[in-house]
């Protein structure tokens, strides 16, 4: 933490690094003690929360919380995912949270982007994602989740993610879409705007196509 406010304010008395350090702690629910601790006297939970302590040091306007629960028991996954709400209503940062975790991003995003083979290939507000996902990739994805009239049987998305080092041609998607036109094989489908807000990449919502 020291190490983190030090980079970037290099002539911050030592007093307002550690005020610093322990406002930050107090702001994700950890004792300020934690901050004389070592790193194998804390929690996962715990750990995971003196990053996103780290994170805010600085009161960024943007944090970007990379799998933030990821090996995480459930309890554990939603108090690290409340922290992350408080905190950003308390320093009104924007959060950017990547996971794929999709019941996860449900219950803490605004809008959602599904990504594939490096790529865009929908936005959209998660009501729309959850309600009526129109890429071949987010509706697998969605279907995907367990509901309460699923039975036990899952549905899942034929074939592997290809090698960002030798992607298929086209869509990236084309050969494991239920989907797939001739075009897509070759054609590498163009972002387009759905509607306000929304975009899509699939040669499916291109007119001309
Ligand atoms: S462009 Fe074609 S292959 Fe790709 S997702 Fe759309 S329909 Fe499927």
């Amino acid at each position: 933490m020291v190490d983190a406010i030090r980079s970037h304010l290099p002539s911050e008395p030592r007093s307002a690094v550690e005020e610093r350090c322990t406002h930050a702690l107090r702001s994700v629910d950890l004792d300020p003690g934690v901050f004389r601790m070592y790193a194998h006297e804390l929690s996962g939970g715990m750990k995971q929360r003196v990053c996103i302590a780290i994170g805010i040091l600085l009161q960024p306007k943007v944090i970007i919380a990379d799998e933030p629960t990821s090996a995480l028991d459930v309890v554990t996954q939603r108090q690290v995912m409340e922290t992350i709400d408080r905190v950003q209503d308390e320093i009104n940062a924007a959060v950017i949270l990547i996971g794929h975790d999709m019941g996860l991003m449900a219950q803490f995003v605004d809008r959602v982007a599904v990504m594939y083979a490096g790529r865009l290939v929908e936005v959209s507000t998660v009501r729309e994602m959850f309600t009526e996902p129109s890429h071949p990739y987010a509706q697998a994805l969605i279907s995907s989740l367990p509901n309460l009239e699923n039975n036990g049987v899952f549905q899942g998305i034929p074939g592997l993610a290809p090698s960002l080092l030798r992607l298929p041609s086209g869509c990236a998607f084309h050969p494991r879409c239920g989907k797939v036109m001739d075009m897509c094989r070759t054609v590498r489908p163009e972002t387009r705007v759905l509607a306000s807000g929304r975009t899509i990449t699939c040669h499916l919502y291109n007119e001309e196509a």
